[in-house]
């Protein structure tokens, strides 16, 4: 575990430079996810595009409408990491584009913060107190 501000940058940078090397942008982390029927941007979008504008954010860009509504909608259900044949944990890739996003300013604050109440309306029909504490 980390132990500090240094390590916990250190860790964000190696574990983003790990998984623009290990995905491949096959999509199958974005048909996985449950919250993508949910969020209009994403849905019917094409699923490397969407991939693709993770790694984008993830990178310091913009992205794409599909990629920024898909991290939004992120509720961490951890559906991905089960789907990802290269073991890239997609949970955490999108964790880390909306941290990116935040601060590049790709998704506006205004949206982060509508977002995270739904998260949270969310997280209480379908999460334990446990899980609650720790994730949001
Ligand atoms: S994170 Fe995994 S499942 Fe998602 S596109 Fe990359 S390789 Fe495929």
């Amino acid at each position: 575990m980390t132990t500090g501000h240094a390590n916990l940058s250190e860790l964000r940078e190696s574990e983003t430079a790990r998984m623009l090397a290990a995905c491949s942008e096959c999509g199958a982390c974005f048909d996985a996810c449950p919250m993508v029927p949910y969020a209009p941007d994403a849905r019917g979008a094409e699923k490397s595009e969407a991939v693709r504008g993770v790694l984008d954010v993830l990178t310091g860009g913009q992205g794409n409408a599909a990629a920024r509504g898909w991290i939004a909608a992120c509720t961490r259900s951890g559906s991905c990491n089960e789907a990802c044949p290269e073991a890239v944990n997609p949970m955490l890739m999108l964790r880390l584009a909306k941290w990116r996003a935040s601060e590049t300013g790709a998704l506006p604050k205004r949206d982060s913060a509508e977002v995270m109440s739904r998260v949270k309306v969310f997280a209480r029909l379908s999460f334990t107190e446990e899980e609650q504490r720790d994730w949001l």
